[in-house]
């Protein structure tokens, strides 16, 4: 029985346990959690031993501080008031708030409060520092043994509680505790009472269904444990009972058999802790994430870490989280609002003003650094392509369906874009199967020079790390405008370095007319007479029609009499106008970006489809612009190739200002690079992966994924290194060939067009 499951998703919370205190007011008769004053070193944790634990957490890839204590023990003991009285707090909640606080700044973890039932202000308190709170309502019966001697167990506290989190928007975690002494009827009392708060509030984000197992010690010990079929019997309860929209955890390690809590209808494991033991539970260590994985993977089920609140709160932040929390959360986030799931700490990043490298920028970064690995940053992604799998589920059927020749729309996308696990590898099988059948084995590049003429630019783009204002803006970094003598010979070096295309793009200058550029792709058709100008955005040619005044049709063409061959994709960022009002509110509209590239295929100017992915966009923007741009292509023909260009964020000032993600997740790269593939079947046969951004290591990978192209060897590539990345200012075609055919396959050099192809050593320059 249990609910129907409408993904094949099982979330976690990869958490690091912070027992503030051990000492409680209350005396359950299950507990081993509360200890008395005797038996601890000292009453509570220090702020430091807080942050070493914390920091092993993070560094071992936790997302979450799960703060655990007792309930007021500066009530009951006088040895907790008098610690409290010493270091200045006034209360066990005004310490936890302190801990919160430091855990966010030095680690990043996302602290998770447990601090019981609270009042409203302390449950207030804890919002700014916390982004969810939880209690366990455990039973609404007044008269259970076991509570005996337990204040804070009164079921009407913590009704209120739950109540005032409601009214105050914080994402909530409950639960029910089952086989302690209550009954069916009251379990179902309990989820009534929990269903009703949340179906007036909407702030439970998840329920825990939690089985009674006694312990040594406890006044408890000799009752005997809840049976699986009451636990089994409870879960189905709360799947039916609870709205869908709460998700239900219940604890694998106090089970023999995790499947049956799957079966059952959950679709959370909760937190789970590389680091320290289960402070509740220490008799029974976590059990390795190996062993959910397998149960989630004997029933098609895949998992996924999360935060400590799930989606649903996190993409709708200005409700549920305090403001000042907004991007810790982002940090961690991937553009599901799950947790960031590539392997490695992820400290909150600081950086000092940028240094100026030549024509670019070199990001400086202080302190601590992150471990896991990002797009621009000089570290080997995690491999997510591995041999063939099997899964079943909907992956499965849009996948046959492809392999079928069925056409994908936003719906099969979706669900294309919310895989994990191996179903992440499913889709990079199909998508080289595709890839084999379009492109055969050979692997293609363009050896090129790219010519950023000027770095001053009039738009205000909140991505970009490499425009500069003015110098009496007195903005970062030094702005700069080639002179034709300097844009001349970089062709001509580029020429005699065998070369078959320069890239022209660049900011937006001030004093630029439209005419500027028709001049400089004569210059260079002057300086070198064959070779390929690809170049100008469509924000440039836009612009410089505008600042011309002269038709959009009649001003390309006149560029393309110069000798322009053909547009970069680029400017396009996410066509999607909600995200374009975030990152590029000045720029061109998504229909303005579509306008310049089917007027360019008209003019028979081809060009190419790019999207920025990474930042603040979510999968359905990416779905949006794959059909829009697959529209078009639909209509002209005119694009070469589908380049994903993820986001570098370190030195991108949206990122700087605290309002972005840190780029894509590795396994947003795998599958945005394979689903294109698999969308643009029969419409865009080339799809592109950038060196620049993910390291060759990361492009090996790709290529058995859906990726037959390489790019260009971009000769001073300056705009990924702008916004931070690390890899180098050029590909070399002969080591790559090394690798490439290491995996199987051929490297050769293109035309832009993708119209000849050559040996790596034949033209090699
Ligand atoms: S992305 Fe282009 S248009 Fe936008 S600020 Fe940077 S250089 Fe200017």
């Amino acid at each position: 029985m249990g609910r129907q499951r409408t993904s094949t998703r099982v979330t976690f919370s990869p958490k690091v346990f912070i027992p503030l205190t051990h000492l409680c007011r209350d005396r359950c008769g299950y507990c081993t959690f509360a200890q008395a004053p005797r038996h601890l070193p000292a009453p509570y944790l220090s702020l430091d031993e807080v942050e070493t634990i914390a920091t092993q957490g993070a560094r071992a890839g936790c997302h979450e501080a799960l703060f655990t204590l007792g309930e007021y023990p500066e009530e009951r003991y006088r040895e907790a008031r008098e610690w409290l009285d010493e270091h200045g707090y006034a209360s066990t909640v005004d310490y936890l708030v302190a801990a919160c606080q430091r855990v966010l700044d030095t680690t990043g973890l996302l602290p998770h409060a447990n601090a019981g039932a609270l009042g409203r202000e302390d449950l207030a308190r804890l919002r700014a520092v916390a982004p969810s709170q939880g209690m366990m309502i455990e039973s609404l019966n007044p008269d259970l043994a076991a509570h005996r001697g337990a204040p804070d167990k009164d079921p009407q506290r913590r009704l209120e509680t739950l109540e005032y989190a409601g009214e105050l928007s914080i994402p909530f975690t409950t639960g029910i505790l089952v086989g302690f002494g209550e009954s069916r009827v009251d379990r179902i009392e309990a989820l009534e009472a929990i269903a009703a708060s949340h179906i007036r509030h909407g702030h439970v984000q998840e329920v825990i269904v939690q089985n009674f197992v006694p312990k040594a010690g406890t006044v408890m010990r000799d009752e005997p444990a809840c049976s699986m079929e009451d636990l089994v019997d409870a879960i189905e309860l709360a799947c039916t009972i609870l709205p869908a929209d709460v998700h239900v955890q219940a604890p694998p390690n106090l089970v023999d058999d995790i499947g049956a809590l799957l079966d059952a209808g959950i679709d959370d494991f909760g937190g789970v802790s590389p680091v320290t033991a289960d402070h509740v539970n220490p008799e029974r260590p976590w059990p390795a994430l190996d062993a959910l994985r397998d149960a989630a993977a004997s029933r098609g089920l895949e998992l996924a870490p999360r935060l400590t609140v799930y989606p649903e709160f996190a993409l709708d932040a200005d409700r549920w989280i305090d403001s000042g929390l907004h991007f810790a959360l982002l940090d961690r986030s991937d553009a599901e609002g799950l947790g960031r799931d590539d392997p490695g700490a992820v400290f909150p990043e600081a950086y000092a003003d940028a240094a100026n490298v030549g024509t670019g920028a070199e990001v400086v970064q202080i302190g601590r650094r992150s471990t896991a690995w990002y797009s621009g940053a000089d570290r080997e992604p995690t491999t997510l392509i591995p041999n063939p799998v099997a899964v079943g589920g909907a992956v499965r059927e849009v996948l046959d369906g492809v392999l079928a020749g069925e056409r994908v729309y936003a719906e099969e996308l979706a669900v294309l874009f919310a895989a994990r696990g191996r179903e992440v590898a499913a889709i990079a099988e199909v998508a080289d199967e595709l890839r084999s059948r379009a492109n055969g084995s050979d692997v293609t590049f363009v050896r090129n020079r790219n010519i950023n003429y000027t770095n001053v630019c009039t738009y205000k783009c909140t991505f970009c790390g490499f425009s500069k204002g003015p110098l009496s803006l007195n903005l970062r970094g030094r702005p700069y405008l080639l002179d034709d003598d300097e844009i001349v010979a970089r062709v001509v070096e580029a020429a005699s370095r065998g070369a078959s295309e320069v890239c022209l793009q660049g900011g937006i200058h001030p004093d630029f007319d439209g005419d500027y550029y028709v001049r400089v792709t004569e210059l260079v058709k002057q300086a070198a007479p064959t070779m390929h100008v690809h170049g100008f955005t469509a924000l440039e040619v836009l612009e410089g029609s505008r600042r011309l005044g002269e038709p959009l049709e009649s001003y390309l063409t006149r560029i393309k009499e110069a000798g322009l061959a053909s547009l970069p994709g680029t400017a396009a960022e996410i066509l999607h106008d909600d995200v374009r009002a975030i990152l590029c509110p000045d720029k061109v509209t998504t229909d303005e970006w579509l306008m310049v590239h089917e007027t360019a295929h008209g003019l028979g100017l081809r060009s190419n489809v790019t999207i920025m992915f990474g930042s603040v966009e979510h999968p359905e923007h990416w779905i949006s612009h794959i059909l829009a741009t697959r529209d078009l292509q639909d209509r002209t023909g005119g694009f070469t190739e589908f380049i994903p260009l993820p986001f570098v964020h370190m030195a991108s000032p949206v990122y700087l200002k605290r309002k972005a993600r840190r780029g894509p997740t590795w396994r947003e790269v795998v599958l945005m690079h394979a689903i294109g593939r698999i969308a643009y079947r029969g419409s865009i046969d080339n799809v592109q992966a950038s060196w620049v951004k993910l390291g060759i290591p990361g492009v090996l990978q790709l290529l058995k994924g859906g990726v037959n192209d390489v790019g260009g060897t971009l000769m001073d590539e300056n705009i990924s290194r702008a916004a931070g990345a690390a890899h180098g200012q050029g590909l070399d075609p002969e080591q790559l060939q090394t690798e490439v055919e290491r995996i199987g396959r051929r490297l050769l050099q293109r035309t832009t067009l993708y119209k000849q192809t050559h040996d790596v050593q034949e033209v090699a320059g």
